[in-house]
């Protein structure tokens, strides 16, 4: 039988997105409805390492950097925000992230990432080996310098996905766990629902926050780009107590160092479908990278090791935006930088579902076709 949503929205997926979404949407007085086919939360979003890295993460200046730099300004609040709302602390921390530069190439790179950083008005250091080891001594004595970004940040990814989905369902937001959304529903060109093996649910507006499973749904218009999985796999250590500070951003992986003494290394790239096997070849090269970089970590504990699968675009943007069905907006396709995009994005959808527009720039990442 039928079923109608009493809801405004109904949100595909309750990863990072779809709740960062649902509290945004929430707090303007709409009914919300999130459909999760497992987890809440449990997928791409807590397998993350959790660098908010506007600076280290982004390849050159365009619409991709003023979305992260966008979202990385919301960050403290929105943090602070979800543990007033949920009482879990999610783990923000003001680490400074530094990228290290270990052979002669790698520096030219830098430099030049420095420069156009600067000529944005970004606050980025171009350390020396011993500028570098004097604000971080843990690192190795072979490293030749480094780039200090002291604005990129880092908050824990599964206490925020915690956070994020005990404060959704306690400003009322409704979630409906092990529900698989099969396709859209439509009427013409506005979208009117979705469809589940358990029937349709109706609803004036829907929000694609599906992550790596995004393009995957049935009856989608035509799009922009598709998404496919990109795994990435962490390995955790810890050293109790923590013997250093700093997110260390290498060119062949990275380190994030907790305050409590867990320390997560990552990560490998992968292009292997759904699989999220964690590999020995992948253990060895993360660790490898990790001790190369931070000696003192082969004296860590091993304490686990996960994959997740990144939502990767054809063309490395996110999809984020309306159409091309009225309606119908998408939260998806962040790729490496979705707990960096989530309030972004979560301010970009309210915007548009509620006023029909955002004072962020987001044609680039329209998701129509
Ligand atoms: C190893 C690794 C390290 C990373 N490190 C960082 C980092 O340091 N900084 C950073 O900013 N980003 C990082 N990322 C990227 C970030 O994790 C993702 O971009 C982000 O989590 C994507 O969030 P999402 O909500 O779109 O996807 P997900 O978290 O995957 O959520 C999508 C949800 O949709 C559900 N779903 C899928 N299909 C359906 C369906 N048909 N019906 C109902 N529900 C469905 C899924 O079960 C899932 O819960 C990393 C990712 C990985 C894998």
């Amino acid at each position: 039988m039928a079923e109608t949503a009493k809801c405004d929205v109904l949100i595909i997926g309750a990863g990072v997105m779809g709740c960062s979404c649902a509290l945004r949407l929430l707090q303007k007085g709409l009914r919300v409805t999130l459909l999760e086919r497992a987890v809440p939360g449990a997928e791409s979003s807590a397998a993350a390492a959790g660098i908010l890295g506007a600076q280290s993460e982004v390849a050159q200046a365009g619409p991709f950097l003023e979305l992260c730099l966008a979202s990385r300004a919301l960050y403290r609040s929105f943090a602070q925000e979800i543990t007033q709302i949920s009482g879990v602390d999610v783990g923000y921390e003001d680490s400074g992230v530094l990228e290290v530069v270990t052979e002669p190439g790698e520096g030219r790179i830098a430099v030049s990432r420095a420069e156009w950083m600067m000529e944005r008005g970004l606050r980025v250091e171009i350390l020396d080996r011993s500028d570098a080891r004097a604000l971080e001594p843990a690192l190795a004595e072979h490293i030749l310098g480094a780039n200090y970004y002291p604005d990129d940040h880092q908050v824990d990814p599964d206490k925020l996905g915690r956070g994020l989905t005990a404060a959704v369902a306690s400003l009322g937001g409704s979630f409906l766990s092990g529900r698989t959304v099969t396709g859209l529903l439509s009427q013409g060109e506005h979208v009117s629902g979705v469809a589940t093996a358990e029937g349709p649910l109706y609803a004036g507006a829907v929000v694609m926050a599906a992550g790596a499973w995004t393009t995957r749904l049935a009856s989608l218009p035509s799009l922009r780009t598709t998404i496919k999985p990109m795994a990435g796999q962490i390995v955790q250590v810890e050293s109790r107590p923590a013997f250093f500070r700093h997110v260390v951003y290498g060119y062949k992986g990275y380190i994030v160092p907790r305050r409590d003494g867990r320390v997560l290394l990552g990560s490998t790239l992968e292009d292997r479908g759904f699989d999220k096997a964690v590999t020995a070849e992948g253990l060895h090269r993360i660790t490898g990278m990790g001790m190369s970089l931070v000696p003192g970590l082969a004296h860590c504990r091993f304490v686990t090791a996960w994959s997740g699968l990144r939502p990767a675009t054809a063309d490395g943007l996110p999809m984020l935006g309306g159409g091309p069905l009225t309606g119908l907006y998408f939260a998806s396709g962040h790729y490496r930088n979705g707990i960096l995009l989530a309030p972004v994005t979560a301010e970009v959808i309210t915007d548009l579902v509620v006023d029909g527009h955002t004072r962020h720039s987001v044609a680039a990442f329209s998701p129509a076709g």
